[in-house]
């Protein structure tokens, strides 16, 4: 399974936004971006103008480093969008909001996406009662996710019941905090997505 593993922070400095990819030190003061908010590296203060070119590139890359998905899955889920009925921008988000690591994530069992990667990616969680352990597989409407009756007890879920009481999760998402379980109710629409994220450009980017 290949993924990014240099330090995450220069991914929100060179996007100039917070992406927040490293959980709950993403809202305290040790935040990077929020220290030194400028493009990593020896020129990255230099100002720079940005063409049309380079505003959907920069889209494109925060989108895909929002939910940490290489280059090449991200093509094969945009032409996915493409061929889909609807709206191709809003087809490829809600491809990515369904994707299990982010549906773990949530739902609240972790606090970031990449915790949500290797907790599933260490076989922690069932679909529809069937041990799942594939980060980017495909939920839909209908689909429960559990934590795995055998592995409740173990440290990353001791305290997640009362942790899941207090948390809000999206609308297109119910989170049961007894048993650690909870259902794609919807498939999402644009609007209950909360992303700061301007999908159409990517659309354009791929339509060049
Ligand atoms: Fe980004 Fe979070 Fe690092 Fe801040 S702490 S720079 S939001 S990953």
């Amino acid at each position: 399974m290949a993924r990014y593993t240099e330090a995450v922070c220069r991914l929100c400095r060179r996007e100039g936004a917070k992406l927040f990819l490293k959980g709950s030190r993403c809202y305290t003061k040790k935040c990077a971006f929020e220290r030194r908010p400028t493009p990593p590296g020896q020129h990255g203060v230099r100002r720079r103008k940005v063409g049309e070119f380079g505003l959907q590139l920069r889209e494109k890359q925060k989108v895909r480093r929002v939910y940490a998905v290489l280059e090449r899955q991200f093509k094969n889920y945009f032409e996915s969008a493409e061929s889909r009925p609807g709206v191709t921008g809003e087809n490829l988000l809600r491809i990515l909001e369904l994707r299990l690591d982010n549906v773990v994530y949530r739902m609240g069992f972790t606090t970031s996406r990449a915790q949500a990667r290797q907790l599933v990616g260490h076989g922690h969680f069932a679909v529809n009662g069937r041990p799942t352990s594939i980060p980017s597989f495909q939920l839909a409407s209908g689909d429960r996710v559990e934590v795995r009756e055998g592995r409740r007890s173990r440290e990353p879920f001791k305290l997640a019941g009362e942790t899941l009481k207090s948390q809000q999760t999206p609308d297109w998402l119910s989170v049961d905090p007894a048993t650690l379980s909870g259902t794609v109710s919807a498939l999402p629409r644009r609007d209950q997505m909360p992303l700061d994220l301007n999908e159409q450009l990517v659309v354009e980017y791929y339509s060049r």
